[in-house]
This record gives structure tokens, sequence and C-alpha cells, in this order.
């Protein structure tokens, strides 16, 4: 089982000084900053994938590369501008999540694949358009929705187009073939015509607001159609868009999927209220310390005379040098949730972490991590508090995701003959 982790230029700074919470004085973001396969031992993913709407920019706005950065992805190719290590692998995608409320995708299968060959990647997915929307008694035709009819045809008839492009201009970019549905009949039947289309493999779209056993009914329908090809025959692999789902994992690589990408642990960092710091079998909250200046509510408050400023930044200060002198001792658990919770009043924070911090300072996990960040920073990557601690608890959740998948006992493939 392969992850692939969707790049959003998300770099943390090496030499950033966390304790004056500055960044080296010369810094040039783009030489200087370093990817998650450069900070920790060993790259925490198989492969990267890389949307062209977020290098292009999309009608939903720009995208989130720099127009110098754009030109340098396509001058050096995708390996050199992220720096990878020979074993990760790259895959390029439309994005189309971007575009899912034009009528037709903004993009052609010549633009699409001029992106994927120019960048050098190794495998690229067809452009497709994606089908909003789960309805498992809707049949083929209609009376399903006619959008949605028409959305799965316009993907597949992009596939054919994509895969036949590939041959004529005899490319090394090897082919995927998306596939979009709003049941399992309508992907089992996607995935049957890319197959017969000649891809060998197929990513499944469309499917993040599903429900876990709704995949598996999708799965399941693929799995029992490719049951009726003839002996020999070889299904293609399959790869989920955007679904992590570890705990079905095995299920999902016995019904035939063989890679997937997420952005969630890694996102879960900053963007959860509760699950930030993972590791193997839970999670934990993370310590929120705003900064007196970044934090708009104490600002205010600050502006409007009703909060001390200094007295702000002495809380601030109080609650840094408490976590930092923090050894994990049980007796120096209160002490520190004392200084928390006294700065959690200054902030006027609407509602009170202590009972989770209690829990988190207990366990302090970062004492017992091996990754390079956690030996590194230690309690620093457990403060809530600034995009470079938030970034590196992202890595090191995804270092921690590397090694369940690692430990996974996958089970080999059913073949189609059982
Ligand atoms: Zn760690």
């Amino acid at each position: 089982m392969r992850f692939y982790f969707p790049d959003s230029q998300d770099l943390v700074s090496p030499a950033y000084d966390f304790l004056r919470d500055e960044y080296p004085p010369h810094r040039v973001r783009q030489r200087d900053d370093l990817y998650a396969h450069e900070v920790l031992e060993k790259a925490p993913y198989h492969g990267i994938l890389v949307s062209k709407a977020i290098v292009d920019g999309s009608v939903k706005g720009g995208g989130k590369y720099t127009g110098a950065q754009r030109a340098r992805l396509q001058r050096m190719g995708v390996n050199r501008f992220f720096r990878l290590p020979s074993n990760v692998l790259t895959l390029g995608d439309n994005g189309a999540f971007n575009y899912v409320e034009e009528e037709i995708p903004p993009v052609t299968v010549a633009e699409t694949l001029d992106f994927y060959v120019e960048s050098g990647f190794d495998a690229g997915i067809s452009t497709d358009h994606v089908i909003f929307g789960y309805d498992e008694t809707a049949p083929l035709g209609d009376p399903a929705p006619v959008e949605w009819q028409e959305r799965r045809a316009l993907t597949l008839r992009l596939a054919e187009e994509f895969i036949n492009s590939t041959q004529d201009q005899g490319v090394s970019l090897d082919p995927v073939g998306a596939a979009q549905g709003w049941s399992p009949q309508s992907y089992a039947d996607s995935v049957r015509r890319l197959e017969d289309l000649g891809y060998r493999r197929i990513a499944l779209g469309g499917m993040v607001p599903l429900k876990t056993a709704q995949i598996i009914d999708c799965l399941k329908a693929i799995d029992d159609d490719r049951r009726s090809r003839p002996d020999g025959w070889q299904p293609a692999e399959l790869h989920l868009l955007g679904i992590t789902r570890i705990d079905s994992m095995e299920e999902f690589a016995a019904l035939g999927v063989t890679s997937f990408d997420s952005t969630s642990s890694f996102r879960q960092a900053f963007m959860d209220d509760r699950k930030n710091y993972h590791i193997e079998n839970t999670s934990f909250v993370a310590l929120r310390v705003p900064q007196v200046d970044g934090n708009p509510t104490l600002k205010r408050a600050i502006l409007a005379g009703t909060v001390s400023q200094s007295e702000a930044i002495a809380a601030e200060r109080a609650v840094l040098k408490a976590l930092r002198a923090f050894t994990g001792a049980p007796n120096e658990v209160r002490g520190c949730l004392d200084v928390l919770g006294a700065y959690e009043q200054i902030c006027g924070s609407k509602k009170s972490y202590l009972d989770a911090y209690e829990r988190t300072l207990t366990a302090a996990p970062w004492l017992h991590c091996s990754c390079t960040l956690c030996r590194k920073h230690g309690i620093e990557i457990a403060i809530f508090r600034g995009t470079e601690r938030n970034k590196r608890r992202g890595f090191h959740n995804l270092s921690v995701l590397a090694d369940r998948m690692d430990s996974l006992s996958l089970p080999q493939r059913k073949s189609i003959d059982d």
C-alpha cells in the first residue's frame, strides 16, 4: 500500500529560532526552507501528488505557487524542484475539486498532459469532473440526475482522449484513469470501461464525502464485476483520491486498492479541534499558546483597555517558560496547567482545553517519539503556535502515519479466480 502526500508547498524553516520566535535574518524561503522528506530521517510518504490547480491556480482563485515557482517546477522538473529522494514517486492530478462548480472542466486533456510531461511526473491522472452526490439506488441511466450522468460520461470520454494522447505522443508517463460515479454500480461500470481502454491504474474520485461502508460497497461492486472477466485477466491497481481511513486499509487492500492520498493527518495538526498530535493508537490536543500580537481577540481587548498588554506578555512568557522546563514528571503537570489556565483567561478563550491539556501533559508523547523533529524540538512540537511549530507537528503526524502503514499486515489481493 502506497501513501501519496498532496503537495501544498508546506515547508519549514530549519533555522527558525523557537526561543525568540524569529526567522534567521537572511532566510530565502525557496532556497532554505525544507519539505517533510528533508527534515525527517525517512520520507514519510511513498510519493507526492501535485495538483495542476494548486500550481496554476484555478477559477476559484490563485494557486499556491508564485509565477517564479511555477517556472522553476517546469524548468527543473518535479523531482529536482521537490529535491526528492529517488525512492519517492510522483503523481500528477488535475485538482478537479477546484472546479467542481463549473459546468465543464476549464482545462483540456492536452493542457493536462503537457503539465505532466513538462514537469516529468512518473504518473498522471486523466482529466475528470467530480460528481457530488451519492445514491446507491440510482441506476446507470435515467432517472439518475442528468448532471451526474453527463459528468460520468465526460470523465470517461476525457480518459479515452487522455490515454490515446499518451500513446500517440509516445510519452513515458504512466497513465492513471479517473473513475467517477454515484453508486457502487456506476463506479464498477466506470472502472470496467477504463480497464477496457487499457488503463493499468485507476484513481477513484469523489469519494471524500462517503462513509467508509459506502466506499467498501463500491469496492465490492468493482471486485464482483471483475470476477466475470476471463481467466488470467489482470485487474488494474486502484488509488483512492483523498481518503485515509487507516482502520479500513486492510479491507481496502483486499479489494484491490494499492495506493491512496490524503492531507488529513497533516492538517489535523492545526485544523482539528482536538486530534492535533498523533501517536500510534490515539491522538492528543496540542497546547495552545497563541502569540500576544498574533491573536485578534487578545489584540482587540488590549486596544480596548480591558487587558493590559504587559500582563498578557508576562502570562505568555510564563507559559512558555513552564512548558520548556517541563520534564514529564507527574508533579510538574499541575504547575503547567495553572499557567496555561491563566493565559487562557487573559486570551478570553471561549472554551477551556485544560482537561485535554492534562491528558497531553501526563502522556508527554513527544518524549517517546523517535522522529527527528520530536527528538530535536521536544515539547515545542506539541505547542499550537505559529506555522513553524504547527507544520512540524503535521510532519510528525505524517511520520506516524507512515509507521502505521508499514506495520499493517496487508493481505495479498484475492485473485480473480478465487
Ligand atoms: Zn515525532
